[in-house]
């Protein structure tokens, strides 16, 4: 049925309404007529009581509908009460429209908050919470349905958090530690924005990784400047000797030796710093077939030259196994895992180095493995050999030439071509370093000597 306009409908209403009564007088004065006064008044009465038990049901209908849910259709009914609740049902109707397109937007506003990076937090004036996302429940350990109507300051009790509250001007973000029984250690970056009637957002950023790259930074660059100020003090005091004092040739000759020296060791640690900013700024390794017989014959040479016959070097490579990586950066690890061989065996000591594939828990590896008779490691430092600078025995280190570095470069190599790196080592025993491949890094015609037994290591530690 066609609803008409609300003033229309009234109209309709009161019509249908008269025309009903005027039917009912009459038919009641008709009857009047032909059978006198009982009949008419009978008929008068009996249609009123018949209206009245009408409008009884469907107002009871109606006093149901709007007790319930309001989702079924409003009873159908006749006359003026069709109208009327056709007029009810039309409006009603039309709120609950509304009512969806308001939902539907406070949800499409939720959600946009829960999607945001950052935590966000709503206080009313009192900075009683009102609604958070997520990030922010993480960020500050809240819980939803216990920490809503709480007071922010409760939760948050750091003083620097109550003095930026407290303060007029929130343009600048604060730091924070938070350390409470629902959150661990995190270091956050918060914000408070205004809006509405003296509402306001909190705006979290866990900051705790960049504040920890940060620290790492710090430590590198003072590492650093300690590593480089070392030999500088010492070559500027020797050029202030030689400049001052007119010393014998013998005695400036040996000044000078000490100089380059000193010099040599700003220049490997300058070469190491360069190679471990190259790792870090290119994105990908090249990726070419690189001939690793070739290639571990250059690191034998070099092995030999520093040990300069001091110690049993023995090298086990298996023809035909290549590699697909970068070249430059696979001869800078796997040199590094030798020379430290070397120089941390006494003379005497046995070195051995092997090249072959290795079946690890069902997968294919390409390993290369550095075993020495060496001083060892205590097991407590091992799993922090690979960090920048870090030695067992710094003096140690120093002596024989190192940077500190060498490591640190042999983890970012194998993490950029997929690979790892195990050290195993027994203190005054010695130390066995082994730089493991993935299958995919193999070169095809190599897989298929897989078969070939290998000849086992003869010197592993
Ligand atoms: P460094 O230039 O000091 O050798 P590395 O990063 O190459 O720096 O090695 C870190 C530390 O690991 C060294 O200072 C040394 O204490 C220890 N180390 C490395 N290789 C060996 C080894 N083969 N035997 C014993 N200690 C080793």
């Amino acid at each position: 049925m066609e609803v008409p306009t609300t003033g229309r409908t009234l109209n309709s209403i009161w019509t249908r309404t008269f025309t009903l009564l005027a039917a009912l007088l009459l038919a009641a004065l008709l009857l009047y007529k032909l059978a006198g006064i009982d009949a008419a008044l009978s008929l008068f009465a009996g249609g009123v009581l018949i209206l009245y038990l009408r409008d009884k049901r469907y107002l009871h209908a109606l006093w149901k509908w709007v007790q319930s849910d309001q989702t079924s259709k409003l009873p159908p009914a006749t006359g003026a009460w069709e109208l009327l609740l056709a007029m009810l049902y039309k409006q009603h109707r039309r709120n609950q429209k509304q009512n969806d397109a308001l939902t539907e937007a406070l949800m499409r506003f939720q959600r946009a908050a829960q999607a945001l990076p950052d935590g966000v937090i709503t206080l009313n004036r009192d900075n009683q919470i009102l609604w958070f996302n997520a990030h922010a429940g993480e960020h500050c350990g809240l819980q939803y349905s216990a920490d809503v109507g709480q007071y922010i300051t409760n939760l948050l009790r750091t003083p620097d958090f109550l003095a930026y509250l407290s303060q007029s001007d929130w343009e600048t973000p604060i730091v924070i530690r938070l350390r409470t029984d629902r959150v661990q250690d995190r270091i956050l970056s918060l914000q408070l924005v205004g809006y509405g009637d003296d509402q306001k957002l909190l705006l979290s950023r866990d900051i705790t990784n960049i504040e920890k790259l940060e620290t790492v930074r710090r430590d590198f660059v003072a590492n650093v400047s300690h590593e480089l100020k070392t030999p500088l003090t010492v070559l500027s005091g020797f050029l202030e000797t030689i400049r001052e004092l007119k010393l014998p040739a013998k005695q400036q000759e040996h000044y000078l030796s000490l100089m380059s020296e000193q010099a040599e060791r700003m220049e490997r640690l300058v070469s190491d710093l360069l190679t471990l900013s190259a790792l870090e700024s290119n994105n990908h390794p090249a990726e070419e077939p690189v001939n690793m017989s070739a290639l571990i014959e250059q690191i034998e040479q070099t092995a030999r030259q520093l040990s300069a016959g001091q110690h049993d070097i023995r090298f086990e490579i298996e023809p035909g196994l290549n590699l697909i990586g970068a070249e430059t950066e696979l001869t800078s690890a796997l040199t590094n895992l030798v020379t430290n061989a070397i120089r941390y065996t006494p003379a005497d000591g046995k070195v051995g180095v092997s090249w072959k594939l290795v079946h690890v828990n069902d997968e294919l590896t390409a390993q290369f493995s550095v075993s020495d008779s060496g001083i060892g490691i205590p097991a407590q430092h091992i799993p922090r050999l690979t960090e920048r600078f870090y030695r067992v025995d710094r003096g140690r280190s120093r002596e024989s030439g190192g940077t500190g570095l060498g490591l640190a470069i042999v983890k970012h190599v194998m993490t950029r071509h997929q690979g790892r790196l195990e050290i195993e080592s027994t203190v005054g025993v010695g130390s066995r370093f082994t730089a493991i491949f993935p299958s995919r890094r193999v070169v095809k015609n190599a897989l298929s000597s897989l078969e070939q037994t290998m000849p086992k290591d003869q010197y592993a530690a």
